[in-house]
């Protein structure tokens, strides 16, 4: 048996399985697809496939199994992968058949591109990168690991992004130069709709055109 899983039964995990079985091998009765999901309301199937738990996935008697994490929140994914960073599966890449991918790109294990994304020329990412709906990364681009893109992200040419960066629809990030890239810090969030127009420190939450770090809350 070789099983092939998508964990995350909620909203991405349904929008990434139609694709995650059109692009590869064919069901047959000794390859399955299943979701990972560990909420037993979810029942036992999902958009008619089998949901399984992380526990039933890592005791599942299999030859070889392939998983890709298609759950947006970036410390969730990370959390995740951790736990399977030992055990013996594969992690699985998506790439919607709409999805671009032009030259000179380097990109690691466990990458969800969704339909009409576009990577373009030069760029460099990282591990576990989603790339959801119409969104972007232009030339001379650097990504860390665990980061999310939402939909209709437009990145431009040499940005650095650091590791488990979320950056929330529509925003809009400057590019910068080969002499001055703009850099994006590790574990910075970017809000919905923001215009990023300069550098973002690490671990900071941005919003607004131009962006701006929110405010911290006083106790
Ligand atoms: N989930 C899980 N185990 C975890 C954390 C999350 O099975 O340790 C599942 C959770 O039950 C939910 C999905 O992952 O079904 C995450 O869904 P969410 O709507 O938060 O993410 P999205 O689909 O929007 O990326």
């Amino acid at each position: 048996m070789e099983i092939f899983g998508i964990y995350g039964a909620s909203g991405f995990g349904r929008e990434v399985m139609p694709i995650f079985k059109a692009t590869n091998v064919p069901e047959r009765s000794d390859r399955r697809y299943v979701f990972v999901d560990d909420d037993e309301e979810l029942g036992d199937t999902v958009n008619r496939t089998t949901r399984i738990s992380q526990r039933e996935f890592l005791e599942f008697d299999a030859i070889e199994k392939t998983l890709a994490i298609a759950i947006g929140d970036v410390k969730i994914r990370k959390r995740i992968a951790q736990v399977f960073s030992k055990k013996q599966i594969k992690w699985g890449s998506i790439a919607a058949p709409s999805s671009t991918v032009l030259h000179d790109v380097s990109i690691g294990e466990g990458a969800i591109l969704c339909s009409n994304t576009i990577l373009t020329s030069n760029i460099k990412i990282g591990v576990h990168f989603h790339c959801n709906l119409g969104s972007y990364v232009a030339h001379d681009c650097v990504i860390g690991d665990f980061v999310t893109f939402a939909p209709n992200v437009m990145c431009n040419g040499n940005v650095i992004i650091g590791d488990n960066v979320y950056v929330g629809t529509g925003v809009i990030i400057k590019n910068g130069t080969r002499a001055k890239p703009l850099v994006i810090g590790d574990g910075a969030v970017i809000g919905m709709g923001a215009v990023v127009t300069r550098d973002v420190p690490t671990d900071t939450v941005v919003v607004g055109n131009p962006a701006k770090p929110l405010p911290r809350k006083t106790p």
